[in-house]
């Protein structure tokens, strides 16, 4: 037995050959052609198998059309099987209705039933079959599933004997048997040939009488169109009737689709997005850290002003307080059993000033990291990830660099560790580098008292413009960082996304749980250790006197030396005129960003006047330095914690310190352009 297999290109026929033959192959080329013919038999039979060039139709219009047609007219296979991409039928049945006219058996094999699956659709397999009155299959050449079904129906000729098929109107299925019954009886392919006659065929020119010219011509004039036309419609009609019998939409969108078709929408996914951070920054920083931040403050450090209520930076209330402090009662504890005043200056202003500093961000950290995690366990922010990723590819990283950049603005030790999630090492490389410059919420009080000092009404107008200017900020040096220096190729985007999920709490208190103790961990360290060795820079000259602010003043202490030292490094953005007040609160920002408000009002204090907080700033500024020493401390080298996240997450010391610096020339360039330039555009 000789069977041969006829499809379109690419709809799986060799793939089928291949399964259907095993080893069993001979490849060679058809006579007088380059085009491939292969050939072998079904495993353990001695049934032979042609894989014929894929086509689209019998017409004479190619070589591979030519060569399948001149087989199965000439060489006489006892079965066409007729492979069928199923998720394309309508333009794979055109071939199958010019095969159901040669008057062979055909089984038809309706393939990528996989495919077909997951788009959610299938075919109703015995109303095709009845329709077109042959054999129908189904099968996934690709997942191998319904090919012995196939061999079995082959082997033991289970398939339907040749019906003829009539599939046209009336008019034309009529000239089809005037033309039949006039052939000539070796002429096997009748209905074939009578079909070929009409279209005006030339290779069966020879059977056109001008009687049946004649009828053409008739059909010609009643349609208005060319024979050959009319046939392809009416072909054409029959498939959809096929198609809109057999084809059956079985798929009911999931939950994930429709949330998506919102939430993924062309227009409304990056407001949605905004409107979500917003929120969640609301409720850490605005609300959260507006409470707990004074608080947890008060708790170390006392006051006998009444606890600050705030809300986004604004003062919303006071709570009366007389609380000592934990720090300044150790302190006097030290000094009543005799302690030397610098040891309890050290407990005080060094090591529980440092711990508090970084509690108090711990309840709006917690806040952040609860809202992250959940919207990672319900599937959001794969999606967002997803979102951003062909843009964050074009400056060299991926979408999963804005979860880091959006847990940065939170806090940057927690969102340079949550770079981890990026794989590649480039992408990863330049996230570590880039994520420092989210203004954090410890920067918050750097914007929020000069963009409140010099800018009054227009103060929110400044903190939106840091918002904005990081966001510019990472853009432009990741792609200078991309171009030159960290040169990422890869272009693998992200194209699977998981299904929703009902939030998991055990996942997100386990997660939370993890990421605020290894907050706690870096940072705690670190951070108590640098602001025990800037107390102590701040606490002595250099003669090893102590700073007591009554006969030793701060402006002889090592750390003034040290401002005064570096002062040049910011004559270009600040003037000539400034103090070295400016530069030494810099350098506390290395210790915590917040720590640069309160060094600034603590040197203004030791200055003389009793300066209110918000009036300390004037000693320094005016608002245009204010607005690039601002700039600066925003993108100039992050505070230790964050630096020393930084060195484990590339794992070495030298790309954490080209890191630093540039950031720190990054931030200097900016800073000195408006400094410098700042004053010709007032
Ligand atoms: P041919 O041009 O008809 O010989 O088609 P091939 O056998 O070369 O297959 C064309 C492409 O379709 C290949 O990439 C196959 O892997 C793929 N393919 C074939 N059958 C299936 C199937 O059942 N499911 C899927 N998913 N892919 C298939
Ligand atoms: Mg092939």
């Amino acid at each position: 037995m000789k069977i041969a297999l006829v499809g379109n290109q690419n709809s799986g026929k060799t793939l089928l050959f291949n399964h259907l033959t095993g080893l069993n192959q001979k490849v060679g080329n058809w006579a007088g052609v380059t085009v491939e013919r292969k050939e072998g038999t079904i495993k353990k039979t001695d049934i032979s198998v042609i894989d014929l060039p894929g086509v689209y139709s019998l017409s004479p219009y190619t070589a591979e059309e030519e060569i399948s047609r001149n087989f199965i007219v000439t060489e006489d296979p006892d079965v066409l099987v007729n492979i069928i991409d199923s998720t394309s039928i309508e333009r794979s049945l055109y071939l199958t209705t010019q095969l159901l006219e040669l008057g062979k058996k055909v089984i038809v094999v309706l393939n990528m039933e996989d495919i077909l699956k997951k788009r959610g659709y299938t075919i109703n397999i015995p109303e095709l079959s009845e329709l077109l009155q042959t054999t129908v299959i189904s099968i996934s050449a690709l997942k191998k599933t319904g090919i012995t079904h196939l061999i079995d129906i082959i082997k033991h000729q289970k398939f339907h004997e040749y019906v003829e098929k009539e599939i046209y109107s009336k008019d034309i299925e009529s000239l089809i048997d005037f033309i039949s019954i006039r052939l000539p009886n070796e002429l096997k392919e009748k209905r074939f040939a009578a079909v070929k006659i009409i279209e005006r065929d030339e290779r069966y020119g020879q059977y056109l009488t001008s009687e049946i010219e004649e009828k053409i011509k008739e059909i010609e004039t009643k349609y208005d169109d060319y024979s050959e036309a009319v046939i392809a419609n009416q072909r054409y009609e029959f498939i959809e009737e096929l198609r809109d019998k057999c084809v059956i939409k079985t798929y009911k969108k999931s939950i994930t689709e429709k949330i998506d078709k919102v939430i993924l929408n062309k227009w409304a996914a990056i407001p949605i997005f905004i409107a979500i951070m917003a929120t969640i920054y609301f409720l850490s920083v605005g609300v959260v850290g507006g409470l707990t931040v004074n608080l947890v403050d008060t708790f170390f450090n006392g006051t006998d002003a009444g606890i600050d209520v705030t809300m986004l930076g604004i003062t919303i209330g006071n709570i009366p307080s007389t609380f000592e402090g934990i720090g300044p009662m150790l302190a006097n504890a030290i000094l009543d059993a005799g302690g030397s005043p610098w040891a309890a200056s050290l407990v005080a202003d060094g090591v529980i000033a440092g711990f508090g500093a970084l509690c108090n961000f711990i309840p709006q950290l917690i806040i952040l990291f609860t809202c992250l995690s959940l919207l990672e366990t319900v599937g959001y922010m794969s999606r967002i990830t997803f979102l951003f990723d062909r843009f964050f590819k074009k400056i060299g990283m991926s979408g999963k660099s804005l979860v880091p950049f959006i847990v940065g603005a939170g806090c940057s030790v927690p969102g340079v560790m949550a770079a981890r999630t990026v794989e590649n090492k480039e992408e990863h490389k330049l996230t570590v580098t880039l994520t420092p410059f989210m203004p954090c919420s410890a920067k918050l009080p750097i914007i929020s008292l000069i963009a409140g000092s010099f800018f009054g009404a227009y103060g929110w107008l400044i903190s939106l413009s840091m918002y904005i200017m990081a966001i510019f900020v990472i853009i432009l040096s990741g792609f200078i960082l991309n171009k030159f220096f960290i040169k990422n190729k890869s272009t693998s985007y992200i194209n699977e996304l998981p299904e929703y999920h009902a939030p998991s709490g055990s996942y997100i208190i386990k997660d939370v749980a993890e990421k605020a103790w290894s907050f706690m961990k870096r940072a705690g360290t670190i951070i108590i250790l640098c602001s025990v060795v800037v107390w102590f820079f701040s606490s002595f000259t250099w003669t090893f006197q102590f700073v007591d602010n009554e006969i030793v003043y701060i402006e002889d202490s090592m750390l003034a030396g040290i401002g005064n030292g570096i002062a040049w490094f910011f004559y270009p953005m600040l003037g000539f005129n400034y103090s070295w007040g400016a530069s030494v609160s810099a350098i506390q920002g290395l210790v915590a960003k917040e720590a640069v408000v309160s060094s600034m009002v603590t040197i203004a204090h030791v200055g003389g006047e009793d300066a209110i907080f918000a009036s300390s700033v004037f000693a320094f500024f005016n608002p245009i330095t204010a607005f690039a020493f601002m700039t600066f401390n925003l993108f100039s080298a992050p505070c230790f914690g964050a630096i020393a996240a930084m060195k484990k997450e590339f794992g070495n010391a030298k790309d954490m310190w080209k890191a630093i610096l540039f950031q720190t020339g990054f931030a200097w360039v900016i800073a000195t352009i408006i400094g410098m330039f700042g004053p010709l555009m007032g």
